[in-house]
């Protein structure tokens, strides 16, 4: 029989390649503006016209390319950024897989001017689906000037794909705030339909934010700046109140490369997690540096994905620094770093155990002062002079090796303010509950509110804590136990954490093949779906694990007193509401959920009028 494989001729694979490199517009005009910042434009100017369905053109004054560059561009893998594998990890320039202009010119009428300082002309080159249809030299500036004419004249099936304009010019612009936000140094403009759309100055990194996102971010920002031999934490983060329910601003460069990771993203929302209320989304501008060798940037064609040698070490500091960054602007409690190991950087050990920094809080802080009025504390001038003047050693202070985290109020340190809670015990003979879960009662001659879920949150979480301790709850065993039914992680982790939860009142006895049975459940409690209950509880607490943000106790009780802070009896007479306020001032901790939310306000009555 005849042999059928057949090598793909070169227009072939180029356009199979452009499927990847090149899905709509907005792709050409990343890759465009790379090569215009590796060529070290210092002026780039972005022109579109029809959502970049008819135009997209990229000029720079960089460093250009001679006569027979300007034709080996649009080869494919060819490249002047890379020239053998183990350059893949020393990565500095945006591109390296030489595919791009391949792909465009594969799927557009392109044109390229180009000429470089020391070359008296310089060349043009005109390329049609991949056909070079004339390269010859002309007059034109220092620098080069890219043009792609019809994008995917020759696939319609792409064409007909696009969104409307509006939506595909919402993506080139994303595109040209990526490049121009983490390259405060270069000047960029961008006109769509002969309009100028952004004029962005050369300057600092807070002035590109403000010229690409108004003037009133300047105040909705503080900066973030952290730097050890490993790692190099700088830009902007978002003050609380300018936190939003969805797409906040959020931006995270490694390496001046824009880049997506849903773990370092986290990190930064857990930080942020004492100071949000829920549901919202801190902003951030962060730039994040590394040693190239441990960033794998090559993982998918448009990089915006990478791989980290080391995510979890990242993590760590990253959540460290932006817990810092917002300690330092008095946003939340201070932070205390107490010098425990040192730690070597350079040495992240490969295998075995990793460090993860910790950080704690300062036994200084009464939550009493800072909470009656959260906004006051907020403006003032940082106590640290580190934010000025970055100071790594007192940060690393906060760094222990082990796997502890979390800003948790540690409960020894709070006892100072247990006299501040226990005069608050005196007996209220009035009350009032608003919308079923605010309670207004007058402690002290003050008029509080008291968010009753979250003070129940505050109760049950520390009768957990008790309970794992010494004091296990009491099981009331089911005559006719329920089934619960869990996949193969979740099985494992509730297999891990079953002893514990028999001390919180729940017997659960594993029956294979994934399935459990619930012999009994606290005594003062009505069973409910033990399903959803269960896999959420073990979501929340395999979440706090990844995120190393607590000790096994307090995760498990965290975890639990989440799940369970609304499930409660309402309060419907003066006898409930003050054994309910002895047991909630009775806390170590009452004021402040056992994840750091406000559990109520003073209102200064006189004041209000
Ligand atoms: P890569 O950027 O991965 O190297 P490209 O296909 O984007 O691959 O570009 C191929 C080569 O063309 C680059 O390596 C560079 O040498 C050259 N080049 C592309 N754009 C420019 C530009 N604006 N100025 C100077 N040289 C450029
Ligand atoms: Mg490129």
């Amino acid at each position: 029989m005849e042999d059928i494989i057949r090598l793909l001729p070169e227009a072939v694979a180029n356009q199979i390649a452009a499927g990847e490199v090149v899905q709509r517009p907005a792709s050409a005009v990343k890759e465009l503006l790379e090569n215009a910042v590796d060529a070290g434009g210092k002026n780039i100017q972005l022109v579109v016209k029809d959502a970049g369905r008819t135009l997209i053109q990229v000029i720079d004054d960089g460093k250009g390319m001679s006569f027979n560059d300007a034709r080996l561009c649009f080869e494919r893998h060819a490249t002047s950024k890379i020239r053998s594998a183990e350059d893949l990890f020393s990565i500095h320039t945006k591109g390296f897989r030489g595919e791009a202009l391949a792909s465009i010119a594969a799927i557009a009428h392109v044109e390229l001017k180009t000429k470089r300082a020391e070359d008296e002309t310089g060349t043009v080159v005109l390329i049609e689906g991949g056909e070079v249809k004339e390269q010859s030299p002309t007059t034109t500036a220092n620098g080069t000037s890219i043009s792609v004419c019809n994008l995917f004249f020759n696939v319609p099936a792409r064409r007909n794909f696009l969104k409307s304009d509006n939506t595909e010019f919402g993506c080139i612009e994303e595109e040209f705030i990526r490049v121009a936000l983490i390259h405060p140094d270069i000047a960029f403009t961008l006109y769509h339909n002969g309009k100028l759309t952004y004029q962005l100055k050369e300057g600092n990194f807070k002035q590109r934010i403000i010229g690409i996102f108004g003037s009133h971010f300047n105040d909705r920002i503080f900066p973030i700046e952290q730097e050890t031999n490993y790692i190099k934490i700088t830009g902007f983060l978002g003050k609380p109140e300018s936190a939003k329910k969805k797409r906040a601003e959020q931006y995270m460069f490694i390496n001046h490369r824009f880049i997506k990771n849903s773990s370092l993203h986290f990190a930064i929302e857990s930080a942020y997690e004492q100071v949000l209320p829920d549901g919202t989304h801190p902003l951030y501008f962060l730039s994040i540096e590394l040693d190239p060798a441990t960033v794998d940037v090559n993982v998918s064609p448009t990089k915006v994905d990478i791989k980290l040698q080391d995510d979890r070490v990242v993590y760590g500091f990253l959540f460290a620094a932006v817990k810092k960054a917002i300690g330092e602007f008095s946003l939340i409690p201070q932070l205390d770093f107490d010098y425990d190991t040192d730690l070597d950087l350079n040495n992240v050990p490969q295998n075995g155990p990793i460090r993860v920094p910790q950080v704690s809080l300062s036994p200084g802080y009464n939550p009493f002062n800072s909470f009656s009025n959260p906004r006051s504390t907020y403006q003032q001038p940082s106590h640290h002079s580190t934010s000025a003047n970055p100071d790594w050693d007192s940060f690393l202070k906060g760094i222990k090796e082990t796997e502890v985290t979390v800003a948790q109020p540690e409960e020894q340190k709070v006892m100072q303010f247990e006299d501040s809670a226990q005069d608050m015990l005196a007996e209220v003979t009035s009350y009032i509950v608003v919308q079923k879960r605010y309670l207004f009662v007058s402690l002290q001659d003050k008029m509080h509110v008291i968010d009753i879920v979250r003070a129940n949150e505050r109760i049950i979480y520390e009768n957990y804590l008790q309970a794992l301790k010494d004091q296990p709850v009491t099981v009331q065993q089911s005559l006719f136990p329920e089934t619960v039914v869990l996949s193969g992680a979740r099985a494992e982790l509730l297999t891990e954490i079953r002893g514990d939860l028999l001390k919180l009142g729940y017997d659960i006895e594993p029956m294979g093949g994934g399935n459990f049975a619930v012999n009994g459940t606290p005594h003062d409690e009505e069973a409910g779906d033990m399903q959803t209950m269960v896999e959420n509880l073990l979501d929340e607490y395999q979440s706090h694990l990844i995120s190393h943000r607590a000790e096994r106790d307090k995760n498990l009780a965290l975890s639990l007193a989440h799940q369970k802070k609304a499930v409660m009896k309402p309060l419907s007479n003066l006898q409930e509401v003050n054994h309910f306020l002895q047991q909630l001032f009775a806390c170590l901790l009452p004021s402040i959920t056992p994840s750091g939310k406000k559990v109520f306000e003073v209102v200064d009555v006189e004041k209000m009028f």
